[in-house]
């Protein structure tokens, strides 16, 4: 799904994260991470494998203390359990060396490290904690993400970086010498690393930023400067539409140009709000913008004063959710759906057209229209439903499409 007029993917050096390859020729990657207590290795194996049913391709969990660290291979066995193998990540902050040192089979379970550099140590302490963690993954050959956040940047980098600026003729401004920091710190630790004798295709960068300029700007820079495959993600993107929006706004742009080999959607969710949002945005953004395809995507209307009922709404919202329930099914036995196209319209005026240019489209009347709905199939009116089963009969209409299109005895 990459004959995009102009689209160029940005060169990178393959990196294997168990069986998902991040990188290269490789499709853009979608990860996600948990937000229950690791300790907690039921719960953390239970969301770990919520959000590789709903689509997350790698999952990082985090690994801040001895019993988090303990529980990690329990939780891998919990998913190999219940036949969930996506690769799971462990993130590491200023203790990890020690944990992983006394949790041998916590680093084993893992097919991931990722380290924070600006955070792995305070001081003397920092390069040796450093070389430790990479030195466990070098031994272990396991990839590690060099992830920088702005909000936890390297400090005695950044100070060294503005009196070198401070000094010059014409000094930059600080936030333009803060974004050169954010590169520098992955671009030297990425060579540390290397030095260290970990090889550069287990190596993957990431430098998250909070505001969409800077993240735009900042991955511009990076993308130019090295092959390694980038991890993207808006950092604190936010709750509901805010966070939504600024994460596509800033992924977008990025990913239009080439760059961005795996992404991830930083979402706060709602209250009681379920952790795949962020798996369905990351794969929304994604397919809308023709990069892969996941699931069936139903195109509606917004409505207007020409409909004043909200079947043609509910409908849009039933069909959408009718298709992701079914897509783990789907997926398995009916290879390509996932491409197929569904339309719902709520009258006359674009109804039939935009129906046409699915591969399934229902036009549903608007106010004052006869109430009737017909339906289009591959661009041919096949069929006009009216009465109170609309939506039971037009899903069984798409799901008879994708068994005669996707399965095994489609022409
Ligand atoms: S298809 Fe009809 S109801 Fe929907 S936005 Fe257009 S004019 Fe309004």
């Amino acid at each position: 799904m990459t004959d995009i007029p102009g689209y160029q993917r940005r060169h990178s050096v393959p990196v294997p994260v168990g069986d998902v390859t991040v990188g290269g020729d490789a499709p853009i990657v979608v990860q996600s991470m948990t937000n229950t207590d690791t300790a907690d290795e039921v719960r953390t194996a239970i969301q770990v494998a919520d959000l590789a049913r709903a689509g997350s391709e790698i999952v990082r969990i985090t690994v801040n203390s001895e019993e988090a660290a303990a529980a990690v291979p329990a939780i891998r066995q919990r998913l190999d359990d219940m036949g969930v193998s996506v690769p799971l990540v462990g993130d590491f902050h200023f203790n990890g060396h020690k944990l992983l040192r006394a949790h041998p089979r916590c680093a084993e379970a893992l097919a991931k490290l990722r380290i924070n550099p600006g955070n792995v140590g305070k001081g003397k302490r920092r390069d040796p904690q450093f070389a430790e963690l990479i030195e466990i993954a070098r031994d272990l050959d396991r990839p590690v993400r060099i992830g920088v956040n702005w909000g936890s940047l390297d400090q005695e980098l950044l100070a060294r970086m503005m009196d070198d600026n401070a000094r010059l003729a014409t000094p930059q401004p600080p936030e333009a010498v803060m974004k050169a920091a954010v590169v520098r710190s992955a671009l030297e630790s990425a060579e540390k690393a290397e030095a260290l004798g970990l090889p550069r295709e287990r190596i993957i960068l990431s430098c998250k930023m909070s505001g969409v300029q800077d993240l735009i700007s900042v991955y511009r820079d990076l993308a130019g400067r090295c092959e390694y495959p980038l991890h993207l993600g808006l950092t604190e993107a936010g709750m509901g539409s805010k966070g939504i929006v600024a994460s596509t706004a800033a992924l977008a742009v990025l990913l239009q140009e080439g760059i961005g080999d795996t992404i991830r959607i930083s979402l706060t969710p709602e209250p009681g709000g379920a952790r795949t949002e962020e798996v369905v945005v990351a794969q929304e953004i994604l397919q809308t913008m023709g990069l892969r395809a996941f699931t069936p995507m139903v195109a509606a209307c917004p409505g207007c004063g020409r409909t004043t009922s909200t079947f043609f709404q509910k409908l849009a919202g039933d069909i959408q959710a009718h298709v992701r329930e079914r897509m783990p099914q789907w997926r398995e036995h009916y290879p390509g759906v996932e491409n197929m196209t569904l339309a719902v319209m709520g009258c006359v005026v674009n109804g039939p057209g935009e129906s046409r240019q699915a591969n399934i489209g229902i036009s549903l009347p608007g106010t004052g229209e006869k109430p009737v709905a017909p339906v289009y199939v591959d661009g041919e009116k096949t069929v006009t439903l009216k009465g109170e089963n609309i939506a039971d009969e037009f899903k069984e209409i798409v799901e008879a499409y994708v068994r005669r299109t996707y399965g095994a005895e489609a022409p």
